[in-house]
């Protein structure tokens, strides 16, 4: 059994948290680049090149991105052949975090009381942990930070089979109309179809790791994200709400299947602070 240090954990999720706020991944920037020659509002391309400074900016002056650094979503492939030593795997990533949100000059956005004291934590945890175990002995992680504005434009609906692909698009849609500037577009748009109720809204988020302009393996998923983008970019609301048409620069899609007498549906919008950043220790 393969052995991993708890301070190589804390130290591994440290750097991917800082680097994720402060730069913005290769596909994301590929997306907007391609984004400024395809729209076509003169505001539209106005924003999108305060966009593409602003992430230029971030990365070369080695700030965060965006003001609201999110609340520290991670991603965890555990090799079913690894044993992590000196700590436990939850308490090294919250130190990760912690270290990185108070070292990285990161706002620390998490809230003890969801309702009523509503008292900041200080250090931006607890992250919310997602596990997956798999063959091998690495840990794979991945931190994907998520800001308030476009996770509260997520919607989730549990449709009925008769609902069939026209109410799927339609909730889509719906969905994308919604969120309108507040989820601050252009998006990425994640959508999990079947599972559960909470395995669905897992699929959308996860959806969102996949690179910008990557199609899915699955013919079914890649036609409805073809479809998807299309529609979605012709609503009109462009680069932060202001008009245009790019409104979102991909859709991801997630299938699995689901009980024969359901249909959920889970829409999880991504602003235009895409980030995320892995490592595997
Ligand atoms: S929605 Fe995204 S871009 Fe807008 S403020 Fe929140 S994190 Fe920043």
């Amino acid at each position: 059994m393969r052995e991993v240090r708890y301070e190589d954990i804390v130290q591994a999720v440290r750097s991917i948290a800082i680097k994720a706020n402060y730069e913005l991944p290769e596909d994301v920037v590929h997306a907007f680049e391609r984004a400024l020659k395809e729209e076509e509002s003169e505001v539209g391309r106005e924003v999108l090149s305060q966009i593409l400074l602003n992430a230029k900016l971030a990365r070369e002056e080695q700030m965060a991105y965006c003001q609201d650094t999110g609340v520290a979503v991670v991603f965890v492939d555990l090799g079913q052949d690894v044993h992590v030593v000196g700590g436990s795997l939850e308490d090294a990533i919250n130190e990760g975090i912690r270290r990185a949100y108070t070292e990285g000059y990161l706002r620390a956005s998490m809230v003890y009381d969801p309702v009523f004291e509503r008292k900041n934590t200080k250090d931006n945890t607890p992250a919310i942990i997602h596990y997956r175990v798999v063959p091998g002995d690495r840990i794979r992680i991945t931190f994907a930070p998520k800001g308030a504005g476009s996770e509260n434009m997520s919607r989730l609906a549990m449709l009925k089979p008769a609902d069939s692909w026209e109410g799927v698009k339609k909730f889509v849609l719906e969905t994308v109309k919604l969120a309108g500037p507040n989820a601050c577009p252009p998006l990425t748009v994640g959508v999990g179809i079947g599972g559960n109720f909470e395995y669905c809204a897992l699929l959308a988020k996860r959806a969102l790791l996949r690179p910008i302009g990557e199609r899915s393996s699955d013919p079914v998923a890649r036609r409805i994200e073809e479809e998807l983008l299309e529609e979605i970019n012709k609503l009109g609301l462009g680069p932060m709400g202001f008009g245009g048409t790019v409104t979102a620069v991909d859709v991801k899609v997630e299938l699995y299947p689901c009980h024969i007498a359901s249909l959920p549906v889970a829409v999880n919008i991504q602003c235009h602070a895409s980030r995320h950043a892995e490592i595997e220790l």
